[in-house]
């Protein structure tokens, strides 16, 4: 057991005589003072709640005159729960009901040798593990997450407002945008960091600015587990966003004009992938291929043949809607018959592919974009993962060639989820997403609902709300989110109904993984899903379901 100790003034004669009693108990590390000379307490209970909440220590142990400055000042740190015991009824209770990690005793308050008393009956007590103290000390951790901004409550209450408000969304909402997800705590500390204050035009080792150290240590690790994470030869982790990272690759290796081969959008492509409303249509010819109206997969042999004939600068593969594993082989040789560069997308399933439950393009492609915040589960941002023989085309095209100074606390961000996905629990939660989103998907399509393709192999499937109930996915969506089901409405191959209104809706299983929901949760929605659509015009159902889904999602806290 390893214990930090520190006191203030006050606190350092008590401390002083701990020190030997604590050793018999564990290994006793003294963040200080070494003497009684004044200092100032929240220095020294910040190192201690560093220590703990780094996981350097099993225990802290923090002495001032009452332990009250002391409990105030280590409570801020994350992870860190400190209890001021004055008895040893006290300290007991406070690890099996609060699992408090840090002792505060007050030298006023109690005697050396009480004070022995308190710290033993504080280490031997094991932290109360029942469903109700659980949840009582989870309560604790989540009124952290409004926490991360209560400065702004006084600061600049509108802001504060839509945070507010969006964490209640976040909390009582079933979540099944399928290109959203919810990030960690650790990412969303990083892109809230100091780092965003670093101007830092170029890259790690040769920056435009002075004082880059810092980023330029964060921006590597991001480059290098990127690398690692994907088996990528290079990686650009300054995108600002997906679209972004489309556009240095672009930028990178064709010219105004030159032909993109790409999945059409209303057949599941991206804006970025050469929408006449987006620069990506209007810079370059943009040539669509679609996929079959029978199997509504793509068809390799016609793009093929396509790709002959059109003979593109660029084949890029990859789609925001398109339920199927995509065949990354398969767009390897189409290129290297046809003489195009191979792009891959993979901005939806990326999460999948770092979990090795869909295929990755890396070792096929010239260029791989992505965003991070989709399956992946990071910060709003982009990247671009290529050949080495690519990376100074790469480089240079996203800077100078197309934004300024990088974002570095959201690369910062990055780097911290492409850690998390090291993991071999990330590696299960990626299982999770596509055994989830099957489960859901049969159980929407046994109540009779036409589900494109047949099916789903990852993180979506997509409902002809149209073919099987005749009303829009505008309409179901609108339902569904009046029962606390949140869907995008979306259009379905060869859709009849224009992109506002819509024959399908697309439905993804990322976020309510990540809350921790398995195969029977799904299978609750899914039979909700249907419910709500089967009644669409009935509001009873949608206040139902509302009630049901909030109680469902009360046990599947957002990290
Ligand atoms: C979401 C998405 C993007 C771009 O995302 P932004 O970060 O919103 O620019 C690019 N490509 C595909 C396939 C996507 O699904």
């Amino acid at each position: 057991m390893k214990i930090a100790i520190a006191s203030d003034h006050g606190g350092f004669a008590l401390k002083t005589a701990l020190i030997a009693p604590l050793t018999e108990i564990g290994l006793v590390k003294d963040f200080g003072p070494s003497s009684s000379e004044s200092c100032d307490y929240p220095d020294y209970a910040g190192k201690v709640a560093l220590e703990v909440a780094s996981g350097g220590a099993d225990f802290g142990v923090l002495i001032c005159r009452s332990g009250v400055g002391m409990a105030m000042a280590a409570n801020r740190y994350q992870g860190v729960r400190a209890a001021i015991c004055s008895t040893t009824d006290g300290a007991t209770l406070s690890r099996q009901h609060n699992g408090a990690n840090v002792l505060c005793l007050g030298a006023d308050v109690v005697s050396t040798e009480y004070a022995v008393e308190i710290a033993k009956a504080f280490f031997a007590t094991p932290v109360d593990m029942s469903e109700r103290h659980v949840r009582r000390r989870e309560k604790v951790e989540r009124a952290g997450r409004l926490s991360d901004a209560s400065g702004l409550a006084a600061a600049d209450p509108e802001v504060f407002e839509a945070i507010r408000a969006q964490t209640e969304q976040e909390d009582t909402e079933i979540n099944l945008i399928a290109s959203e997800n919810t990030s960690s705590r650790a990412c969303r500390e990083a892109a809230g960091s100091v780092l965003m204050n670093k101007y830092a035009e170029g890259y790690p080792g040769k920056r435009w600015y002075s004082g880059c150290l810092p980023v330029d240590a964060a921006e590597e690790l991001a480059r290098k587990r990127a690398c690692e994470l994907f088996g990528a030869e290079h990686a650009n982790v300054q995108p600002h966003c997906g679209s972004a990272a489309n556009m240095a690759v672009y930028f990178a290796c064709i010219k105004p004009g030159d032909t993109i081969m790409s999945m059409s959008l209303d057949q599941g492509g991206h804006l970025s992938h050469g929408s006449p409303v987006n620069f990506s249509g209007k810079i370059y010819n943009i040539v669509p291929y679609t996929v079959d109206r029978e199997t509504e997969r793509l068809d390799y042999d016609a793009i093929e043949r396509q790709a002959m004939e059109v003979k593109p600068q660029i084949l890029l593969a990859g789609a925001s809607a398109y339920p199927r594993a995509i065949d990354f082989r398969r767009f390897r040789e189409i290129c290297d018959r046809c003489g195009a560069i191979m792009v891959v997308d993979m901005a939806h399933i990326a999460g999948l592919v770092a979990g090795g439950v869909h295929e990755s393009p890396v070792p096929y492609a010239d260029f791989v974009t992505t965003t991070t915040h989709k399956t992946l589960g990071g910060p709003r941002g982009g990247m671009v993962l290529c050949k080495e023989k690519w990376a100074k085309a790469l480089d240079s095209a996203v800077f100078p060639g197309m934004q300024g100074g990088p974002l570095e606390n959201i690369i910062a961000a990055k780097a911290v989820v492409f850690r998390e996905w090291m993991s071999d629990e990330k590696k299960g939660y990626a299982q999770q997403v596509v055994k989830n989103c099957a489960v859901m998907c049969k159980t929407v399509q046994d109540r009779g609902y036409r589900i494109v393709s047949g099916g789903t192999d990852n993180h979506l499937f997509l409902v002809d709300v149209k073919g099987s109930r005749g009303f829009t996915g505008k309409e179901a969506a609108a339902a569904l989110d009046a029962a606390g089901i949140v869907v995008n409405k979306n259009t379905i191959p060869y859709d009849t109904e224009s992109p506002f209104r819509t024959s399908g809706i697309r439905v993804g299983t990322a976020s309510v993984t990540t809350r921790g929901m398995k195969e029977q949760e799904m299978i609750r929605i899914g039979t909700w899903i249907a419910d709500v659509l089967d009644n669409i015009v009935d509001v009873s159902v949608q206040e139902r379901v509302k009630r049901e889904a909030k109680e469902l999602v009360a046990g599947f806290p957002v990290p």
